[in-house]
């Protein structure tokens, strides 16, 4: 099937509660067109380097997200344009990510990252830090008013194991609804999707069921 046909097939399997973010990491820019021009506008990619290089090449209403690990020294490649970041781990990264936002004269979407995985290779906070974090940030207070933390993002354990991947996302989704100002959830990929929709994910990350393996 071609990127077009797995892109519809997908976008119309979706709740309209749920927003398609399609992971185009390490694909050239005429696959990510074929994307744009069956109607995508959301891309995900985990290097900022890539990221940037697409962004300058592609048409200017394409929202990119940051769904990689993001070091701190290279947040000011993308504070000009990248619409939301979703794999924030720390306060520091957070306070890099506000900083590099105010020269821009922008707020910048985050989504806190969550550790839920059995995988010790996966980065995220856990609920204390993220409750600290949360805190620190409210309503813009410490200076932080060029972010705004918009929810949470969470991967789980790469297993067959459905029951597994059920509950880490189920974990997420109770940690999330604890806090009633976050509206993003963020959990999903090729591979557990349909799961992760079943407990309560707005927002998936799809790659290589789009644009083919990697
Ligand atoms: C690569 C990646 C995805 C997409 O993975 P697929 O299995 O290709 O859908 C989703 N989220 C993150 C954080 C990724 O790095």
């Amino acid at each position: 099937m071609s990127i077009k046909d797995n892109l519809l097939q997908i976008k119309f399997s979706l709740p309209s509660s749920v927003t398609l973010v399609a992971v185009s990491k390490t694909k050239p820019v005429s696959d990510l067109m074929e994307a744009y021009n069956a109607g995508q506008r959301i891309f995900g990619e985990n290097k900022i380097q890539e990221m940037s290089e697409k962004w300058e090449e592609m048409p200017k209403d394409i929202q990119w997200h940051m769904i990689g690990h993001v070091q701190t020294n290279k947040v000011k490649y993308m504070s000009e344009y990248v619409s939301l970041i979703h794999g924030v781990d720390s306060l520091d990264l957070l306070q890099k990510i506000n900083k590099q936002a105010a020269k821009h004269n922008r707020v910048i979407d985050c989504l806190l990252q969550i550790y839920i995985a059995e995988e010790e290779t996966k980065f995220g906070l856990d609920e204390n830090e993220l409750n600290e974090i949360l805190h620190f940030v409210q309503n813009g207070k410490n200076g932080m008013q060029n972010i705004k933390v918009i929810g949470l993002m969470g991967m789980a354990t790469y297993t067959e194991n459905h029951e597994q991947i059920k509950k880490e996302f189920l974990n997420l989704k109770s940690i999330f609804d604890k806090h009633k100002q976050l509206t993003t959830l963020s959990m999903g990929m090729s591979g557990d999707y349909k799961i992760a929709i079943e407990y309560g994910s707005t927002m998936v990350r799809i790659g290589s069921s789009i644009f083919g393996g990697r």
